[in-house]
């Protein structure tokens, strides 16, 4: 680098994240082998002082033993081999890799996670997790506070949130959880439950908001109780013979002729994890229907319509899904406006869950969180930042809080390893539809309850057994960080910082290549994710330009035939397909890359792009005064030069 040192030594920077992460260069070793030492001996004293009069059942001799040997030097040996196999793995760590949703891992979390996994504890119940179980339910409760859901277990209507293997699992028990309450009410119906304020019509029991549904639910759990034992047991067997989750879809809607299967509504955006959801629940691919975008962003004038039309038709929603950090571009839809929407359709009848998916966007929350849990204002989190958040981006997350559920990865922002999703809902008396057990119902509101309700997580889970110590690893995570804006926030705001440096050198790459290529950031970011379309200049057709960007990204992704250390950088791509785009953005995009829209559906109906995920924390290096970005942008230039040489491009 030249003299100019881009880097103001004076300006004071939070030191707090030097202490995060093992560090690219692994410069936290000895706090890491420190910790994992001392409580690897914590963990074999435990051991020992179970019962200390046991003696050793292993021989002291033992290790001697030819057969003892012979395992030992195998076991050695696969290890050996593994560890040697394991340097090929994509360095997530390196500041070099802006390529997937992958980073270096919090410590504190990897290190609660390893002094948790000798325990071994299985948080399906607190039979096989006494302690772990609680702190996954106590996640929740971070988790919901960040979101800006009632936190408060003495509350009714408090939140609660569970881990899940990932955002998949999540968004699927967002689905099964909106389904059983909306179907509980028409159950009710269907069971002739005397003395309860029930809907007149299948129709609008399948349509009430949310908090009328539990307060339904809440009722005839207080009914219920106040049966005799015998009379209680056989209206217990007489609703739940009714209700979606006994008789299936095939049995519930042949009994109910007046409904046809719920729609599920998300953006073409939308993680494929929705596809999978609505097949996984038995709905079918048919009942998700994919709305437009504008610039990536759910389009709020296209949903309007699709509720006035699902409205008139009598076609029931089950959920419409917004998307809180897009997987392929990082876009944010406005949840405030989807809120609105249902607003309206509520005056028509029309009735739905709203779900967040905010796998990969949950955690830019903590940077909209006083430490008191407020929210701040626009200004407020605008200081930190030259455009971030825009006003939409900010009344998304302002809107977040009267959402129904959302989808968190605490694997992605949340720095910490796989597999930890969360799901999260607003209330949690929803849950008990989807208890395995039907004694719910005797369960009060107390904050004792709370705990001692979910302590039975595997009740209520997609999952059975699950890793006890994914969940101490998010705990401590959170308590070490708490999830606001002072202090995990740190963590995000560099992100965001750093994706707003790259988008400014994106574009000063685009003028300075400008005579060989036309190159563009085809969306302003709304957050850490920043893509960047390319084509030759002259060229005009589209699969020429992915061929070039195909060649570019060649250089950018794993090769397990190569030594690692001849990449220089990561990257990832994704495409743009015609039917995302919309003419609008199309024209716009093909404009200015020179591309003959025309050649769109011809040649090939998706469009290349580099992907580029910046989450990586030390992609400005104020030690050396390096900039990774700068650097990267070099690397890209030298390898477009380069390219443009060896590549004839059509006149
Ligand atoms: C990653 C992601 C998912 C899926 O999460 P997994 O943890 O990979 O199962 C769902 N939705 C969005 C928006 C995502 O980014």
């Amino acid at each position: 680098m030249s003299a100019a040192q881009p880097f103001n030594h004076d300006v004071s920077r939070d030191h707090t994240l030097d202490a995060c992460f093992l560090g690219p260069y692994g410069e936290n070793d000895t706090l890491l082998e420190k910790m994992l030492v001392e409580f690897l001996r914590d963990h074999v004293y435990w051991r020992r002082n179970f019962h200390p009069e046991d003696p050793p059942a292993i021989g002291t001799g033992a290790a001697h033993h030819p057969d003892y040997l012979a395992f030992e030097s195998r076991m050695r040996r696969e290890l050996h081999q593994l560890s040697a196999a394991l340097k090929k793995s994509v360095p997530f760590h390196s500041p070099r890799y802006i390529g997937h949703m992958a980073s270096d891992l919090l410590l504190p979390g990897l290190a609660a996670q390893m002094l948790t996994l000798p325990y071994n504890p299985n948080n399906v119940s607190e039979d096989a997790a006494p302690v772990t179980v609680d702190m996954e339910v106590q996640a929740g409760l971070q988790l919901a506070r960040m979101l800006g859901y009632p936190h408060d277990p003495a509350q009714d209507a408090c939140a609660f949130g569970h881990l899940t293997s990932g955002g998949t699992l999540a968004n699927y028990q967002a689905l099964r959880l909106a389904l059983a309450l909306k179907a509980f009410p028409v159950a009710l119906r269907a069971a002739q439950v005397p003395d309860l304020d029930l809907p007149h019509d299948d129709w609008t029991a399948f349509n009430l908001a949310q908090a009328d549904g539990i307060t339904l639910l809440t009722a005839w759990q207080g009914w219920l109780a106040a049966q005799t034992p015998a009379e209680r047991v056989r209206w217990l067997q007489r609703v739940e013979r009714e209700r979606i989750e006994q008789r299936g879809l095939v049995g519930f809607f042949a009994a109910h002729p007046d409904l046809k299967l719920p729609l599920v509504l998300a953006p073409v955006t939308a993680h494929y994890s929705w596809s999978k959801g609505v097949k996984l629940l038995g709905l079918g691919r048919d009942q998700l229907e994919l709305l437009p975008t504008d610039g990536m962003r759910l389009d709020g004038a296209a949903l309007r319509d699709t509720l006035e039309r699902c409205a008139r038709e009598h076609q029931p929603v089950l959920m419409c899904v917004s998307v809180l950090g897009g997987t392929e571009y990082g876009t944010i839809d406005p949840i405030d406006q989807v809120l609105a929407a249902r607003e309206a359709s509520r005056g028509r009848g029309l009735d739905f869950a709203v779900h967040v998916d905010a796998a990969w966007g949950g955690y830019l929350a903590t940077v909209f969180r006083h430490e008191d849990g407020s929210l701040r204002t626009r200004d407020e989190v605008a200081a930190d930042y030259v455009q971030f958040p825009t006003p939409a981006v900010h009344a998304a997350f302002a809107a977040l809080g009267n959402t129904d559920s959302a989808t968190v990865d605490p694997h992605k922002l949340g720095y910490l390893p796989y597999g930890s999703g969360a799901f999260v809902c607003r209330d949690h008396r929803a849950m008990a539809l989807l208890a395995e057990r039907a004694d719910y119902v005797f369960h009060g509101g107390t904050p004792k309850d709370y705990l001692a309700r979910y302590r039975s997580l595997g009740q209520f889970i997609p999952e059975g057994s699950k890793s006890g110590a994914a969940a101490a690893a998010v705990y401590v995570t959170h308590k070490v960080l708490p999830l606001d804006h002072a202090h995990f926030g740190a963590l995000p705001r560099a992100t965001v910082r750093a994706a707003e440096t790259f988008h400014a050198r994106a574009q000063r790459f685009a003028l300075e290549l400008a005579d060989g290529v036309h190159a563009l950031v085809p969306f302003a970011p709304d957050s850490n994710l920043v893509c960047l379309a390319l084509n030759p200049r002259g060229n005009t057709s589209v699969a020429t330009a992915n061929a070039f960007v195909r060649a570019l990204h060649d250089e950018l992704r794993c090769d397990p035939r190569q030594p690692l250390q001849t990449k220089e950088f990561f990257g990832s791509v994704t495409s743009l397909r015609a039917d995302m785009l919309g003419t609008a953005q199309t024209a716009r995009i093909f404009a200015a890359l020179g591309l003959d829209p025309a050649s769109f559906v011809a040649d090939d109906d998706r469009l290349l792009i580099l992907r580029h995920t910046l989450m990586n924390p030390f992609l400005i290096d104020h030690e050396n005064g390096i900039s990774y970005i700068d650097r990267y942008f070099d690397f890209l230039a030298r390898r477009v030069h380069s390219l443009l040489a060896t590549t004839a491009v059509p006149p």
